[in-house]
C-alpha cells in the first residue's frame, strides 16, 4: 500500500488538484538557473501564479464548489505559458530530433536565413552547442500563426530538466531555462514476500530506493539476506516537472522489521552533520567504503605471490585491483586531506590520501584527476576524485587499489577498520527532537495488514534521549 501525501498530477488540466497538492504538500525548488531574461520572466509566471493560487484556494476552502470554479480557471488559462509563450495566442509544433538531423538545417528549413543561423550558434555558444542535438530529443517551432514563414521562437528540450530558447522576435536572443522542480513527501509501507524488490514495485515505489536503503540502514539490517515477513517503511521525496513524475529525491526516513527488530533511519543534516543516523544518533556511514569504484568487480586481489602479468614474474600485488570502464568516477574511500597526486611510470596517474594518523589510500592508474584535486586538497567520503584510466603499468581500465595502515600497505578487506564517531553529546537533544518528528510520521503511515502491530512495537521500541 502506497500512501500518497502529494496528488500526482497527470495532466495539466488537474490544474486545481495540481495547486492543492503545491501548496499542501510540496517545496517549491527553484533549481540555480543562468539568469536570463526569460526564466526571470518564467519564474515571475510560476511565482504569481502559485501566490495567487493559494490566495485563490485559501479564500474558496468554504465556498462552494460554483463560486471557486470560475477564479480557478483563471489559474487555469494563465498557467498555460509553454517555454513562456501563451499557446492560445501561438502555433507550436512539437517534433523530435530525427537520425541524421542537423539542427542548421532543421534552422534553415524553418524559415531562418544563413545570418540568422550564424548568429544563433554565436549567441548559443556558451549556453548550449547546437551540434550537441541528441536524436530522440524534442523541440518546437513557435510561430504567430500556423502558416507564417518565419518561426518567432525554437525551442530545444535537451533533456526533461531544461530547455533552450532561441529567441527570433527582436534581435537573435538564446536562454537556457530550467524547469520548476516540485519535491512531494511519500509514504510507503511494505512487507517482502519473495524480495524486497518485489516489495517495492508492488508498493509502486521505483526500486532504485533500495540503494538509499542500503545507504541508511546497512549498519543494523543485512540486504542481501532479506526474508519473507520483513517489513518496512519509508518516508521519501518525489520529484515532477509539470505534475509529471521524473524521478526520485531523497529517502528522508526509513524503519525496517525483521527478526532481529526494529531498525530505523533518518536523514539529518546541520552545520556539523550530514547524513543518515540511527534512533540512538549513530551514524549510518562506514568510516570506509568498501570499494573505490561503485558498481565494480575485483580483477585482482592484494596477493603477495602473485604473477605480475606485465614484467612475467611474482611480484606482490599490494592493492586490490578493481575493473571498471574507462572515465568511471574513483571516490576517496573515506574523508581525507590529498597528499599526493602526480604520475610515476608505474603508478600512472595517482591520488594518495591520507585520512588519520593510521591510514592512508592510493589509488592508481588514472585517467586523468578529478578538478581541483592536488595535494592539501580536503576531500570528503566518496567524493570524485579522478577517472579510471590504464596510465602506467597496466593491462587495462581498472583502479589499483592500495590500502596503507602504519606506512605498510595492507588488504583493507581483512582490515578490521574503526567504526564511525557517533554523534556528539551537545547534538543529541536537537536530533532527537527531530527523531521522534520522524517516528511520528513513521508510525502515522498506514498499513491494510491487520496482522501487523507495528505501531505498538515502534512505540514501545522509542528510545528516550
Ligand atoms: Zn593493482
Amino acid at each position: 500500500m502506497l500512501a500518497l501525501s502529494c496528488v500526482v498530477v497527470k495532466t495539466k488540466k488537474r490544474i486545481l488538484d495540481f495547486f492543492q497538492s503545491v501548496k499542501t504538500f510540496c517545496i517549491l525548488e527553484l533549481t540555480p538557473l543562468k539568469m536570463s531574461k526569460l526564466k526571470k520572466r518564467y519564474i515571475d509566471i510560476f511565482v504569481s501564479l502559485f501566490i495567487a493560487s493559494i490566495v485563490i484556494l485559501g479564500y474558496h476552502a468554504d465556498q462552494s464548489k460554483g463560486q471557486s470554479e470560475s477564479k480557478v480557471e483563471l489559474a487555469r488559462n494563465s498557467s498555460k505559458s509553454m517555454f513562456g509563450f501563451n499557446p492560445d495566442s501561438v502555433h507550436i509544433q512539437p517534433n523530435v530530433i530525427k537520425k541524421n538531423d542537423i539542427f542548421g538545417s532543421i534552422l534553415s528549413e524553418n524559415g531562418l536565413t544563413t545570418n540568422m543561423i550564424m548568429l544563433i550558434e554565436h549567441e548559443a555558444k556558451n549556453i548550449f552547442n547546437i551540434r550537441n542535438i541528441q536524436v530522440g530529443a524534442k523541440y518546437h517551432i513557435i510561430k504567430k500563426h500556423e502558416c507564417d514563414a518565419q518561426p518567432l521562437a525554437i525551442v530545444y528540450e535537451p533533456d526533461k530538466y531544461k530547455y533552450v530558447v532561441y529567441d527570433l522576435r527582436d534581435s537573435v536572443s538564446v536562454n537556457l531555462v530550467e524547469k520548476n522542480i516540485e519535491i512531494c513527501e511519500q509514504f510507503a509501507y511494505g512487507k517482502i514476500n519473495t524480495s524486497l524488490w518485489k516489495a517495492l514495485e508492488e508498493q509502486g515505489v521505483n526500486p532504485s530506493v533500495i540503494d538509499l536503503m542500503e545507504e541508511a540502514l546497512s549498519t543494523s539490517v543485512d540486504f542481501y539476506h532479506t526474508k519473507r515477513g520483513d517489513q518496512f517503511k519509508l518516508i521519501y521525496e518525489n520529484k515532477y516537472i509539470d505534475g509529471e513524475l521524473i524521478g526520485m529525491g531523497k529517502l528522508i526516513a526509513a524503519s525496517y522489521v525483521n527478526d532481529n527488530g526494529a531498525s530505523y533511519s533518518m536523514l539529518y543534516k546541520t552545520k556539523d552533520y550530514e547524513g543518515y543516523f540511527d534512533a540512538e544518533g549513530r551514524p549510518a556511514k562506514k568510516t570506509f567504503l568498501k570499494a573505490p569504484v561503485k558498481f565494480s568487480k575485483i580483477s585482482s586481489n592484494y596477493n603477495l605471490r602473485r604473477f605480475h602479468p606485465i614484467k612475467g614474474k611474482t611480484i606482490p600485488h599490494l592493492g586490490t585491483d578493481y575493473a571498471a570502464p574507462y572515465g568511471t568516477e574513483i571516490r576517496s574511500v573515506a574523508d581525507g586531506v590529498v597528499t599526493n597526486s602526480s604520475y610515476t611510470s608505474g603508478n600512472g596517474n595517482f591520488v594518495k590520501v591520507k585520512h588519520d594518523n593510521v591510514y592512508e589510500t592510493q589509488y592508481l592508474h588514472m585517467s586523468r584527476f578529478a578538478k581541483g584535486i592536488r595535494p592539501g586538497t580536503r576531500v570528503k567520503q566518496g567524493q570524485t576524485i579522478g577517472y579510471v584510466g590504464s596510465t602506467g603499468l597496466s593491462t587495462g581500465p581498472h583502479v589499483c587499489f592500495r590500502f596503507w595502515k602504519n606506512g605498510r600497505q595492507v588488504n583493507h578487506l581483512k582490515e578490521k577498520l574503526p567504526t564511525a564517531q557517533p554523534m556528539n553529546m551537545t547534538e543529541l537533544p536537537a536530533y532527537f527532537e527531530y527523531r521522534d518528528q520522524m517516528l511520528l510520521k513513521l508510525n502515522q503511515i498506514n498499513f491494510n495488514d491487520h496482522d501487523l502491530v507495528l505501531n505498538d512495537d515502534v512505540n514501545n521500541q522509542v528510545i528516550k534521549p
